[in-house]
């Protein structure tokens, strides 16, 4: 059952070993930006300026737009699932969007006002990384309602907010403390120290969930751009690698809600390949249960189907169904059956003077004596009150005169229990007919039969009748 999935105990020293390097790997992963960094804090000259400001509008332009979708398509996933950190991730996206998008909008002012062009950049991301924080904090937490996912309200005073944020940035970059290095570092550190704070706390929360992963991988990219940021310079290779970085950390954080829109559209209900797999195995362990329980039950149905509650004897259905299948097997290969219509002798004067519950007994004793007289094979059928039938496949009419002669007399020598003491009795009339001989149809075959057991009782029970005018008279 579980052949598809590694069968290693969790706790095997190589398990373990292979679950480290794979952290590990990921923390390699994780850290690339990092390696970029110390490569041109200590080889490249800082002085180096690529000013491109068309570039930079180009690029922001991007961003804005990218941005704005996986705005909308975070959005789409919050408003299906209701799951609270991808609300608080829209809004993360948004609130960057719409102040980053005038860092590029003002990159004319680099001259003129350049804190008016720079302070919107750690703006947007000390803006994000606190709402990605929070998002992150209410991971697992129930979904919303559905009915306050879609409320305008509280997303029209989030856009005014970031309206306000960037009013305050245009602020404070005409005031005169926007040359204090310390508001660029409190932005931009802000926006390090937030990032970072996701990071630990998903360490410290322990989530495996590879979309939580890449949630962790995206938040230390950002916390690794703003680093960068506060080790480059404005135009230089570090501010540069600054912004790709984070552009990373955005398109790979973008590349989950993407699994998540084309999944479960939350970022809760996403499982790692070994949890999908255990998840898979206990599913399929289930329905094969689910279906050997439904196989059990549809036998048992059609056994009630087709037999007789009180004495377990086929019913009349099956027998037809048996007759049916014989007729054409016999047609097949030439060998014909037989068929016994039994019933028992005065069993109403057996009910009357003993009870009903007795002549129920007699019943199922008959039964069971018919069984004993048979091939496993042959069947037995309750067609009525004391009514039965017996198909007696591969059998002539001579031999199943024996079989029901056999029959007869050991009903009619056998002693039923009444009551503890008292015994009495049964006696069965019975007619034979056979396939071909007596008809090719099974209502010819069943009617022959009946007519016989009739002139049976005719001849004063107890015996059998094989044909209109010879009969076994009974023994004594
Ligand atoms: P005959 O020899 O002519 O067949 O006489 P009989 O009394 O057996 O025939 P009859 O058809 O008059 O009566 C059949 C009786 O079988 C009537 C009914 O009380 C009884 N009977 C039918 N079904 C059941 C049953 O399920 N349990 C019991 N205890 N008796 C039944
Ligand atoms: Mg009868
Ligand atoms: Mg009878």
């Amino acid at each position: 059952m579980n052949n598809f999935i590694a069968t290693d105990e969790p706790s095997d020293p190589i398990h373990l070993v292979v679950k480290f390097y794979a952290c590990l790997l990921l923390a390699g992963f994780a850290f690339v930006p990092a390696y970029l960094i110390g490569y041109l804090y200590f080889f490249q000259d800082p002085t180096l300026l690529f000013e491109n400001h068309t570039f930079h509008v180009i690029a922001i332009t991007a961003a804005t737009l990218e941005g704005l979708f996986v705005t909308y398509v975070t959005w789409c996933c919050y408003q299906s699932s209701g799951d609270p950190l991808l609300r608080w991730m829209t809004l993360g996206f948004l609130g960057f969007v719409m102040i980053y998008a005038l860092h590029g909008a003002f990159t004319g002012f680099a001259h003129s006002n350049i804190w008016l062009f720079l302070l919107y950049g750690p703006a947007s991301r000390l803006v994000m990384a606190i709402l990605l924080l929070v998002g992150m904090l209410s991971y697992n937490r129930p979904p919303d309602a559905a009915d306050q996912r879609t409320k305008p309200r509280p997303w029209l005073i989030w856009i005014g907010l970031f309206l306000l944020v960037d009013l305050a940035v245009a602020f404070v970059a005409n005031s005169s403390i926007a040359g204090n290095l310390a508001v660029r570092l409190s932005l931009e550190g802000g926006a390090l120290v937030f990032s970072a704070l996701n990071v630990v706390m998903l360490l410290l929360r322990r989530f495996r969930s590879p979309l939580m992963v890449i949630f962790a991988i995206s938040v230390t990219a950002f916390a690794l751009s703003s680093l960068a940021f506060i080790l480059g310079r404005p135009w230089n290779h570090m501010w540069w690698l600054a912004h790709a970085i984070f552009a990373a950390g955005f398109f790979l954080l973008s590349y989950g809600v993407a699994q998540a829109f084309l999944s479960t559209r939350s970022f809760s209900k996403i499982y790692s390949q070994g949890e999908l797999m255990v998840r898979l195995a206990e599913s399929m362990a289930y329905a094969e249960s689910a279906l050997r329980e439904l196989q059990r039950t549809n036998q048992e149905l059609g056994h009630l189907a087709a037999t007789d509650p009180l004495t377990g004897a086929d019913n009349r259905r099956r027998f037809m169904e048996r007759v049916d299948a014989e007729i054409d097997r016999a047609k097949r290969s030439g060998v014909p059956f037989s068929v016994l219509a039994l019933d028992l002798d005065n069993f109403k004067s057996i009910n009357d003077r003993f009870g009903h519950q007795v002549g129920d007994d007699i019943l199922k004793r008959f039964v069971q004596e018919c069984l004993e007289s048979i091939r496993p094979y042959d069947g037995v059928a309750r067609v009525g009150g004391e009514e039965f039938m017996i198909l007696l496949p591969q059998t002539s009419l001579e031999g199943a005169q024996v079989i029901a002669e056999r029959l007869r007399s050991s009903i009619a020598t056998t002693s039923f229990n009444i009551s503890q003491q008292r015994l009495t009795r049964v006696t069965v009339s019975i007619g034979v007919s056979q396939s071909g001989r007596d008809g090719d149809s099974i209502e010819e075959i069943l009617r022959v039969a009946d007519q016989r057991l009739y002139d049976a009782k005719h001849q004063g029970r107890n015996c059998v009748v094989t044909s209109i005018k010879t009969s076994l008279q009974p023994q004594s």
